[in-house]
């Protein structure tokens, strides 16, 4: 008989990954099955394990949402069957997430449960827009509010004009813009100043976050013109008058830019990150992805020869990571690999390099496999030495042809392989065919050709926006050009953070 499973309701904060808990991605990396609804970035989903259940009961173009006994009746069926249960909802769970509901019924149901907060919408709109929701004598309270009720309730059951008769208070109104004009005109009704300053944020702390303000007079008008809709946070208080003076997020300098990227998986978060801290709405589109493949004979005949190679030559982190794994299953003291000397491409996969205690006597300032050639030719040990070359399935010609004339005998070791990717049903590559980008990051040959196979699968709607193309480097331009694709700008040296500034120069001067 199985025992009890349990059920977690997490918060899974107002969508900017970072503001996720360290709780919740423990919970959701281990959990047996994940049910989470709408307004949950579809990010965190990637972090279940491959064997998760995923279960989506959230609304859908056209579709209801799953009503809530269905939901609490699938959690509660899984944590009977001995599951671990993650149920996500945007925000915090207890505030207006229908948490408390869940949490009651698992309790009647003696399921064992767990609460992990999250950083609900107003918090976050408060942060990311200007607005602090509490302020040294003109706001002394905080309230938050619900501008939308029970359906089946006949009469309103908030008294709006008993809010508008308290002083000192900041009033934060989830779920209100359906009712925006109804809800301020009771305000006043119930004694608040017809000045008082007020705002609206939309898909706060993302980068397609947008926010209004004026006052309780002029915002509805303001709000119409603007096309702002939900999920928004609307503020009612003297705290959103310094708004425009302390905003700090809509001045960065990617703000409410789509940049979709086109790495792998593993590869975009750092990439991510980057834009993201700089503003941008990031669109993932692994359009490949790296698998260890490893060539067992060739492995073992290089192992057992491996005190006559010279250089060993890496030209990825991913190349490196595979190599130790197996080297260190063959060899559990590292001394094993005797004189060997290393060589790699770029910084990432030095860094990878290091991480082993192992220093790197050779990298080009150029990241690119033709420099790494020259550059090792240059060391003047090139001639008639021994050099292994980690590759991946996609050759690198030009790297082994140019040793081979420097004299080099180059044997490769084939560690893994690079696919491609079908986004047919991806949900962010869903998000990107409707609306498309304002740019397209290149960083790799492979991705270019994944890109350029799969244009019908990633063809854009007729309103989406058509993107630039921008490219890391030489090589990527050259696979671009071949596939008849229009550049927009080339990083000037092949590494992420050069790429990004030639993107913001790129947007500057098109502004
Ligand atoms: N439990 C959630 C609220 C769910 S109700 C929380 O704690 O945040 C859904 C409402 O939350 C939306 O209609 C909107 O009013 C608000 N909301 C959720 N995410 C938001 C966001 N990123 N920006 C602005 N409002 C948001």
């Amino acid at each position: 008989m199985s025992s009890t499973g349990i059920v977690y309701l997490v918060g899974a904060g107002p969508g900017d990954l970072g503001l996720v808990t360290f709780r919740a991605k423990e919970l959701i990396s281990t959990a047996d099955v994940l049910v989470y609804d709408y307004l949950v970035h579809p990010e965190l989903v990637k972090w279940c394990r491959p064997e998760c259940e995923i279960v989506y009961v959230g609304k859908k173009a056209g579709f209801h949402s799953v009503p809530q006994e269905e939901i609490e009746a699938l959690l509660v069926k899984h944590a009977k069957d001995g599951k671990k249960v993650v149920r996500l909802k945007g925000g915090d769970p207890y505030i207006f997430g229908r948490g408390g509901e869940e949490a009651r019924t698992l309790a009647k149901d003696k399921i064992p449960f767990e609460v992990v907060p999250g950083v609900t919408a107003a918090l976050a709109a408060g942060a990311y827009a200007g607005i602090p929701l509490t302020y040294r004598n003109t706001s002394t309270s905080l309230v938050l509010l619900t501008g939308h009720e029970d359906p089946n309730k006949t009469s309103p059951q908030l008294d709006w004009r008993s809010y508008g008769a308290l002083k000192n208070t900041t009033l934060a109104i989830y779920m209100g813009m359906g009712n925006l004009p109804f809800i301020f005109a009771e305000l006043i009704a119930g004694g608040l100043d017809s000045k008082t300053p007020a705002a609206v944020v939309q898909w706060a702390s993302l980068g397609r976050q947008r926010s209004v303000a004026g006052t309780v007079t002029t915002l509805a008008a303001l709000v119409g013109k603007s096309g702002l809709a939900a999920p928004a946070i609307i503020f009612v208080g003297e705290v959103v008058r310094d708004h425009e003076a302390i905003d700090w997020f809509e001045h960065l300098p990617l703000f409410g830019r789509r940049v979709a990227i086109t790495r792998t998986r593993d590869q975009n978060s750092e990439l991510r990150e980057k834009l993201e801290t700089l503003g941008a709405e990031v669109l993932e589109l692994p359009l490949i992805s790296i698998t260890k493949d490893t060539d067992r004979l060739g492995f073992v005949e290089i192992l057992a020869e491996l005190g006559g190679y010279d250089w060993i030559v890496f030209t990825s982190a991913n190349g490196v990571r595979f190599f130790f794994e197996d080297f260190l299953k063959g060899f559990p003291d590292i001394r094993a690999l005797g004189l060997l000397r290393f060589a790699c491409v770029g910084k990432a996969t030095a860094r990878e390099i290091e991480s082993y205690h192992l220093k790197v006597e050779c990298m080009p300032d150029t990241a690119t496999g033709e420099s790494l050639a020259d550059a090792l030719i240059a060391t003047g040990s090139l001639d008639s030495a021994k050099v292994i070359v980690v590759t991946g399935n996609l050759n690198r010609d030009v790297l082994v042809r140019k040793m081979e004339a420097g004299g080099a005998i180059v044997d490769r070791l084939l560690l893994y392989k690079t696919e491609k990717t079908d986004l047919t049903h991806d949900p962010i590559a869903d998000d990107f065919r409707e609306k498309g980008a304002d740019v397209i990051l290149f960083a790799s040959s492979s991705a270019v050709q994944s890109f350029n196979e799969q244009a019908a699968a990633l063809a854009l709607a007729k309103d989406a926006k058509f993107p630039l193309a921008g490219s890391i480097g030489p090589q990527t331009t050259e696979t671009m050009k071949k596939v008849g694709m229009a550049i927009a700008f080339e990083a000037k040296k092949p590494s992420l953070d050069s790429l990004i500034e030639a993107l913001i120069k790129n947007l500057k001067a098109k502004r």
